[in-house]
């Protein structure tokens, strides 16, 4: 007994060092290490992230990171857990994204539903069976439920704009042909204006050395803003955020940076990067796009459409995006104008309003 137990305890020690190169804080080593070496086990078994936050004393997105790179390290795996609207029983089978269908049908009650990234895809952790066995009695769905009711559950869709996820994981996707249900998401679309008169003036190698800051600037806010870049279309960045504040604070950042790089560089007037940035929010689905997961629909159409409206250091976004009430509250100092517009492909006409973040003409004038 002795011999095993202490085994268990040494090689979850030494795996858990494994996170040193990581960046992992020593002390969010130590407690992952005590929460993994721990005496109750059901712990272990499909654990829920926000739980685990709590014994990391880290934010959610922050432990979700540190759990995906425990992941990659064969620490944990992650669990794709399906629960059913119709009689609330959880299937445990999906192990990977490729697991989860366009439609899934429930075992327990025969009920057969689409499959909603966010409000029945749940993501839980279990310890690798390498480290440490779960026989059967630590399978315990009353102890689950009881944590789940206490701290709420982490959405498939919330790992999915987890950009570390992207990155360490970009093979991670659903089949092709399959899809999944997004109630929301908020969506955003940058571009540069005046791109190709900066690539003719200053020669492909220098315009495209200041495009290459300009992403790298972008993809580190959209990060710092919980959310995902999806993908860079020539000089656009698609990204995507659970949350539309997050979206919104992110364009504001965004506005900001780039004023502040064009100072930097101390580029000329007309070789200033010029941002548009356009948002919209809604459901859409998500779906396999070039061996990459994506999104797809109304929602990602229209923030593409509303981009265009952008005239540059400004945000275009549609009323959806305004009514959220954090949203409202983080542009409530800004100027605004709102036009009604038909945009390109959409067959009705919609409000799009243009925020001019206060300091970003501050700073331009
Ligand atoms: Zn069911």
């Amino acid at each position: 007994m002795f011999n095993v137990f202490h085994r268990h305890q040494n090689n979850i020690a030494l795996a858990v060092a494994a996170l040193e190169r990581y960046s992992i804080k020593p002390e969010v080593q130590q407690r992952l290490r005590a929460f993994l070496q721990q005496s109750d086990r059901r712990e272990l078994y499909h654990a829920n992230p926000k739980r685990i936050a709590e014994k990391l004393q880290l934010s959610e997105r922050e432990t979700l990171r540190v759990l995906v790179i425990a992941l990659k390290e064969g620490i944990l795996t992650l669990n794709w857990d399906i629960q059913c609207p119709a009689c609330r029983g959880i299937d445990f089978k999906p192990k990977s994204l490729s697991d989860l269908r366009t439609n899934h049908l429930c075992t327990a009650c025969d009920s057969v539903y689409a499959t909603d990234a966010d409000e029945q895809v749940r993501v839980t952790f279990s310890i690798d069976e390498k480290l440490r066995r779960l026989e059967k009695a630590f399978d315990d769905p009353a102890f689950r439920a009881k944590i789940d009711a206490e701290y709420g559950v982490v959405s498939g869709h919330q790992l999915l704009t987890l950009q570390t996820f992207r990155d360490l994981f970009p093979r991670e996707t659903i089949l092709p042909n399959e899809s999944l249900v997004i109630q929301r998401v908020a969506i955003l679309f940058t571009d540069l204006a005046g791109s190709t008169a900066l690539y003719a003036r200053r020669g492909d190698s220098r315009a495209y050395n200041l495009v290459r800051q300009h992403f790298d600037l972008l993809f580190h806010v959209v990060d710092a803003h919980n959310g995902v870049v999806v993908k860079t279309i020539g000089d656009a960045v698609m990204a995507a955020f659970t949350v539309p504040s997050d979206a919104m604070q992110a364009a504001i950042a965004m506005n900001h940076q780039m004023q502040a790089l064009n100072l930097r560089l101390q580029l000329a007037a007309e070789d200033q990067l010029i941002l548009k940035i356009g948002i919209d929010v809604g459901p859409c689905i998500s779906v396999n796009l070039n061996e990459r997961l994506d999104y797809f629909g109304t929602t990602v159409n229209t923030a593409a459409r509303v981009e265009a409206k952008s005239l540059g250091n400004d945000i275009a976004c549609t009323e959806n995006v305004l009514i959220d009430s954090d949203v409202a509250n983080v542009v409530k100092d800004f100027p605004r104008v709102g036009n009604t517009m038909s945009l390109k492909g959409l067959d009705t006409q919609i409000m799009v309003y243009r925020i001019q973040p206060k300091q970003a003409i501050a700073s331009i004038k």
